[in-house]
């Protein structure tokens, strides 16, 4: 064999020929290389054979992965051809994506460490910018999608329990809308906006036949997802999102803290500690202290507690009985969501009674709030949708929205949502997935 032929194989790439290895100036590695016949003279965008137009801009180059120490390249030329559906494109080549300054190698490597390791990691060793990193996992997005049959693929095959749910990022400026199957697991499909026409847009991707399979539909209480669900899927019953309901008694039992909290250093809890931006600064002491410290003990499920967070609860159960009786009410709820069927409608009801004849106000206003959305409680109750699920796939994919925040288009984020939690996970470049060689 060649030496030539040998190193296609080392570079992984298909359809191509080799013509010649030579040293940059620069000390970069360069391949020239060629489609081989069957790949030339065709439109990059649509791969229909077409004849050829010019010579184009000349020879190009596309980052490929390092060789040892040195950064590779592949050099070829890159004619045009007249496409009668495209016009003048730059022809199709085999090794990378159209359009993409990147081989299919070094795309499939990113996309496999940005799924795994940090932000920084990720651009250091590639040696590539974090912006270039969105648009790579963007593309290596858009190709499995192709890969497994079109713009929705087959994610959304074969579902019957769905949640819809909202994701903010870039500090509440923009939304995304997820769906998620309960059955798997995965995320199955992600679209930027939270609206109606949004929704609409899954339900047209989706099409009528499998909107017919969908028995159970999870989502938080918002009316515009639970109108286009009655619309789009009228036989499956709508079920409330026990993570959004657990949040809202979170976020009660956190007003009540805060309460309590004022009403400690306006008695006096607090000693002054110099000034800061021109204003005495005054400390919390005391019952004020412990009160701003026992935030994450009161939100906490109480079997990760540290032993500090418990001593924190035990404190206020002894000091706080508003406050005492919110955390009750907030673990009562939570723990209904852990039982099933008959038993956990009747403790649900309960509950309510309880939540509205307490003495905390917050709670007496969020039993209404959820009474309102009883029915939908009892089916999620009834149908045993998994809560840990969603909650985790919420969780997975807001700490995503972080290392996506610089990335200029909302597509990367999308892309790295659906490489990580969707069904199809990015596998390095080369490897069998199956033995892991
Ligand atoms: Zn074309």
């Amino acid at each position: 064999m060649r030496g030539t032929t040998l190193w296609a194989g080392v570079l992984g790439l298909k359809q191509t020929a080799i013509e010649n290895v030579v040293f940059d100036p620069d000390g970069s590695v360069i391949f020239h290389v060629r489609p081989m016949a069957g790949q030339r003279h065709r439109c990059g965008r649509c791969r229909r054979r077409c004849p050829r137009y010019d010579a184009g801009a000349g020879r190009r180059r596309w980052r490929s992965l390092d060789h040892g120490l040195a950064l590779a390249f592949v050099e070829s030329d890159a004619p045009r051809v007249r496409c009668r559906e495209h016009g003048v494109v730059v022809a199709h080549v085999p090794w990378a994506v159209h359009g993409a300054g990147h081989t299919h190698t070094f795309d499939a490597q990113v996309a496999w460490l940005v799924a795994r390791s940090s932000k920084a990691t990720v651009s250091e060793l590639m040696r590539i910018a974090w912006r270039t990193v969105g648009a790579i996992i963007a593309r290596v997005w858009d190709q499995t999608l192709t890969e497994h049959g079109g713009p929705a693929g087959d994610l959304l095959e074969g579902m019957t329990r769905i949640g819809i749910d909202e994701i903010s990022y870039r500090r509440g400026q923009l939304y995304l809308t997820v769906v998620v199957n309960h059955d798997t697991g995965h995320l199955v499909w992600t679209h930027e906006g939270r609206n109606r026409a949004t929704l609409d847009q899954f339900f047209d991707d989706l099409g009528e036949d499998r909107a017919a399979l969908i028995t159970h539909v999870s989502a938080d209480s918002a009316t515009w997802i639970s109108e286009v669900v009655a619309k789009r899927c009228p036989t499956a019953v709508q079920c409330a999102d026990p993570f959004h309901v657990v949040k809202w008694a979170n976020q009660a039992v956190g007003t009540v803290r805060a309460a309590a909290w004022r009403a400690a250093r306006a008695a006096g809890a607090t000693h002054k500690n110099g000034r800061e931006q021109g204003r005495q600064r005054r400390d919390s002491t005391g019952a004020a202290r412990e009160l701003g410290h026992a935030r994450y003990a009161l939100w906490k499920n109480p079997e990760s507690l540290t032993d500090k967070q418990r001593q924190r609860l035990d404190w206020i159960a002894a000091t706080h009985p508003l406050l005492w009786e919110a955390y009750r009410l907030k673990e009562g709820l939570r723990k209904l969501f852990t039982m099933r069927g008959e038993t956990a409608i009747e403790a649900f009801h309960d509950w309510l009674t309880w939540a509205r004849t307490s003495t905390v106000p917050e709670f007496v206003h969020l039993a209404g709030r959820i009474a309102a959305i009883g029915s939908r409680i009892e089916a999620t109750l009834t149908h045993g949708l998994s809560n840990a699920l969603v909650e985790s796939v919420n969780t997975k994919i807001r700490l995503l929205t972080r290392i996506a925040y610089g990335f200029h288009t909302p597509q990367p984020l999308i892309a790295l949502a659906m490489l990580t939690r969707g069904p199809y996970r990015p596998q390095l470049p080369g490897r069998d997935p199956h033995t892991c060689q």
